[in-house]
C-alpha cells in the first residue's frame, strides 16, 4: 500500500507522514531529503548547478540512502550522513536547480519507486501524487496559509538561528513556493484525487486523525 501525501514547505506534510508511518508500521519515504541530497553533494564537488549532463553524471554515481526509523532517521550520502548539512539555508536555496532538472527527476523517480516497492510506504513530496505514484491507495493534499505555514518553520528555529526574521521566512517561502508551482517539471499540484487539507487552523494531532480515518474508511470499503 502507498500513501501519497503532497503539499507545501510547512504545511505538515513531513510531520504528519513521518508519524503517520510509525502509527501503520510503513516505511517512510523523504523525497525532499532525496533531492536535498543530491544538492548538497553538487555543492561540494562544485558542480555547475545549471548543467544538466553534469547533474545527471553526479546523480549516477551518487548513493543516497536512508538509514534507521522514526526520529532516528539519517539520511546518507555515498555512506556520509548528512541529515543535518540537507537543511542549512544555503541548500534550502539552491535545491530548485536540481528539482527542476528533467534528468534527475527521472532518475528520483526510479529510485522512489524502487522503495516503495520493498513494503507499504507513506511517500511525502511535490509530485507523489500526480507523477511517482498515481495509483496510490489514497492521496492527501496539505495546505496551510503562507503566515501560519512561515510561523511554523520559524518556531523550528533554534534561538541561535533567530537573526532571520519572521518576514525572511515568509519572503523566502513565497519564492519557493512560486518556484514549485511553476516550474516546469513536475510542479506542486494537488492531484484530482487527492484529498485536500488546510491545516491552517488545526494540530498535528487533528491532522493526523483525520488522515487516519481516512485511511480507515478506504480499507473498510
Ligand atoms: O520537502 P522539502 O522542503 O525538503 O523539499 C525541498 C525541495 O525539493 C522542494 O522545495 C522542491 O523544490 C523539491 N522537491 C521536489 N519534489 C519532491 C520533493 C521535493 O521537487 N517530490
Amino acid at each position: 500500500m502507498i500513501i501519497a501525501i503532497d503539499g507545501p514547505a510547512g504545511s505538515g506534510k513531513s510531520t504528519v507522514a513521518r508519524m503517520l508511518a510509525k502509527r501503520l508500521g510503513f516505511k517512510y519515504l523523504d523525497t525532499g531529503a532525496m533531492y536535498r541530497a543530491l544538492t548538497w553533494k553538487a555543492m561540494q564537488e562544485g558542480v555547475n548547478l545549471k548543467e544538466e549532463l553534469a547533474l545527471c553524471q553526479l546523480m549516477d554515481q551518487t548513493t543516497i540512502e536512508f538509514r534507521g526509523k522514526d526520529e532516528g532517521l539519517n539520511v546518507l550520502v555515498d555512506g556520509v550522513n548528512v541529515t543535518k548539512k540537507i537543511r542549512l539555508p544555503s541548500v534550502t536555496n539552491n535545491v530548485h536547480f536540481i528539482s527542476d532538472t528533467p534528468g534527475v527527476r527521472h532518475r528520483m523517480v526510479k529510485l522512489q519507486r524502487k522503495f516503495a516497492s520493498e513494503g507499504n510506504t507513506v511517500a511525502e513530496g511535490r509530485d507523489m501524487g500526480t507523477v511517482v505514484f498515481p495509483d496510490a491507495e489514497k492521496k492527501f493534499f496539505l495546505d496551510a496559509e503562507i503566515e501560519e505555514r512561515a510561523r511554523r518553520r520559524y518556531g523550528e528555529f533554534k534561538p541561535k538561528d533567530k537573526e532571520v526574521s519572521y518576514a525572511d521566512v515568509i519572503k523566502d517561502m513565497e519564492i519557493r513556493d512560486k518556484r514549485d508551482t511553476t516550474r516546469n517539471n513536475s510542479p506542486l499540484m494537488k492531484s484530482s484525487d487527492a484529498i485536500y487539507m488546510n491545516t491552517t487552523k488545526l494540530t498535528i494531532e487533528e491532522v493526523l486523525n483525520l488522515i487516519l480515518k481516512e485511511i480507515e474508511f478506504a480499507v473498510k470499503k
